[in-house]
């Protein structure tokens, strides 16, 4: 055994720390390399390297691991593959695939096992885009296959491929490992023949031409988010998730409305069964614009608490790999990761194995660069490729401050990096108010940028309507301390109408039922017309009682009640909202003609 062991280049185990196992004589270790651990030949990584000796950080459950056991390497970084048969899959953190280990293994992975993240057998159908003797580049479509109903999957020439010339392409049915194209690279004899499958190590980000300052905004037809604090295509945002403060819900919504072809969700080992939850809830989700299951354009990986740490360390790349293979192929992706401090936790737990020197409340020092590094893979870009096609991910990383405390290491080390902050908040979500994203905390670095589109694609105004419309919930904030003191008698008239508008903006405009069938989904052009109404009261108003109306005449006017309802006005039936400034106008109107006469 020991002589067959060097032979090989194998190393033997010298001690086990919890997911963390020390090896020695590995031989060709580098580091991020993939180990093979132990005579059940676990899958690992290496960490750190010393010597002769490597940290590897072990991707199943070490029990019973022991010193003196082989440790071989593959020689390969941990990588996932790429093709046909992601979409509507569930994984694990190293990409295998949970379904296919449930119905071939039962509910808890056997140790060591090989299931391939793809289908090997499973047939799909390439359609060429290339003909033989086309001149190709690295990121050039060769061909597509429907990978879903919702999906075509683009099977795009590999990255490192300069200029090649195309000798050989397919036409129908294939396998992930068939040859579906050949292609002779130009300045050499080589010939390079490309499966619908590639390999790429997690940790790399996959190239691209260019970044692009995102210009557009992601929409996601909830009211709070798009106008208020709105998140551009490409984008970073966080969200925090007390318990109970309606995190899930917000989750679903982005998932179902976010204007993105494709979804990656990333549920990094929640307590309990929180995990269990998404891997039950995702795939009852229905896509609203098609009616077909979420499941059609999702890729869920998933890492159940149960799961070792390790692999919680490792979910994270192999998601974001997965969302840029698709946004490569010129599509724009939401990524969202639930929770992102559980993975800070693992990072934490084997930076304690590793003795490394613990920084704040145990995090290492970085902490803020590995977050860093992964949110800096989101982005706007113009995709490798002759046709100039542009794709992006936008990354909403979810944290779970313990205590709702968000001055702890993960959520500031988050803050620093992301440009939006969806402050949800657990006593709004007591009060009831949905979505519960705070008003006052939540902030968007983009709503600068963005605004040229709202200008040119909504309505030239909407931005300043934004801008009115938050200057008065800041100023009901003032106002109710004022109220709470000395009592509303201290405002003025005018004062006193600013706090009904602010009212109303937060139960008329930001308060959004995700189960109401017209209320789950708003337009940007809809947002616009919706606060428009609720600020045209308010001008006709002022108006009014700057020639002495009664405010409580105004307050009590009936049309308010329409302006209630106007969320539930259906996205074709726009003209209702003309036909009621012009009811708005002809009531007060009434109002300041009934007190002229007076
Ligand atoms: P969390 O994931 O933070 O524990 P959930 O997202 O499950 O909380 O929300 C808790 C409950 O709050 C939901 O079951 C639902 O009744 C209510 N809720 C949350 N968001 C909304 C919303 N936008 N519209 C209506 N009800 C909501």
């Amino acid at each position: 055994m020991d002589l067959a062991a060097k032979e090989n280049g194998a190393g033997r185990i010298i001690r086990v720390a919890g997911p963390l196992v020390i090896a020695q004589g590995v031989a060709g270790a580098r580091m991020y390399d993939v180990m093979r651990v132990g005579n059940r030949r676990l899958i690992g990584e290496v960490i750190e390297l010393r010597g002769d000796k490597a940290s590897i950080q072990v991707y199943e459950e070490t029990s019973g691991l022991g010193p003196g056991e082989p440790v071989i390497s593959t020689g390969q970084p941990l990588s996932v593959e790429l093709g046909p048969g992601l979409v509507g899959s569930i994984y694990d953190g190293i990409q295998r695939p949970l379904d296919v280990i449930n119905a071939q293994v039962g509910d808890y992975i056997t140790r060591g096992i090989d299931i391939p993240g793809l289908d090997r057998e499973a047939k799909w159908n390439f359609r060429p885009r290339v003909k033989e003797g086309d001149q190709v580049q690295a990121g050039d479509i060769l061909g597509t296959v429907q990978e879903t109903v919702l999906v075509e999957h683009r099977i795009m020439v590999p990255p490192d491929i300069r200029a090649a010339t195309v000798t050989h392409i397919h036409l129908g049915e294939a396998t992930v490992v068939d040859v579906v194209a050949r292609l002779e690279v130009q300045g050499t004899s080589e010939a390079r023949d490309v499966t619908m499958m590639q390999r790429w190590p997690v940790r790399r980000p996959r190239p691209y031409k260019a970044k692009r300052s995102p210009t557009e905004p992601m929409s996601t037809g909830q009211r709070v988010i798009d106008t208020f604090f709105p998140i551009a295509k490409g984008g970073t945002a966080c969200i925090p998730g007390p318990f109970g403060s309606g995190k899930t819900v917000v989750q679903h919504q982005l998932a179902k409305w976010a204007d993105s072809e494709i979804i990656v969700f990333i549920g990094c080992g929640e307590r309990g069964n929180e995990m269990t939850d998404v891997l039950l809830e995702f795939p009852e989700l229905k896509d609203p614009k098609s009616g077909e299951p979420l499941m059609e354009r999702t890729v869920l990986v998933a890492n159940t608490s149960n799961m070792p740490v390790a692999a919680r360390e490792a979910c994270i790349y192999t998601g974001m790999t997965i969302a840029e293979h698709f946004r490569d192929m010129g599509y724009r992706v939401a990524l969202m990761a639930d929770s992102t401090s559980r993975w800070a936790e693992a990072i934490r737990e084997i930076s304690g194995r590793l003795e490394e020197m613990p920084g704040e409340e145990g995090y290492p020092a970085y902490l803020g660069s590995r977050a860093a590094e992964f949110y800096e893979r989101a982005g706007y870009v113009e995709c490798l490729g002759q046709d100039n096609r542009e794709g992006a991910i936008t990354a909403v990383g979810a944290v779970s401050p313990p205590g709702g405390d968000l001055s702890e290491p993960v959520t500031q080390a988050t803050l620093r990096i992301v440009k939006v902050f969806w402050g949800l908040d657990d006593r709004l979500a007591q009060r009831k108010h949905f979505p519960a994203i705070n008003w006052l905390t939540s902030y968007s670095l983009y709503v600068d940028k963005l605004q040229e589109y709202s200008r040119t694609h909504v309505h030239p105004e909407f931005p300043g309507l934004r801008t009115r419309a938050m200057a008065l919930l800041q100023e009901e904030a003032e106002l109710e301390e004022i109220v709470r003191l000395v009592g509303v008698d201290a405002l003025s008239v005018q004062q006193r109408l600013d706090l009904e508008t602010a009212k109303s903006i937060r139960e008329d405009f930001l308060y959004q039922n995700a189960f109401h069938e017209l209320d789950t989904y708003t337009s940007l052009e809809k947002q616009y017309r919706l606060l428009g109404l609720i600020l045209f009261f308010h001008d006709q108003c002022r108006e009014a009682l700057a020639k002495e109306a009664p405010l409580q005449e105004l307050l009590e006017l009936e049309v308010r009640e329409d302006i209630a309802r106007a969320k539930f006005i259906p996205e074709r039936e726009m003209d209702r909202f003309s036909s009621l400034e012009g009811e708005i106008r002809q009531a007060v109107g009434k109002v300041t003609a009934s007190t002229a006469n007076r």
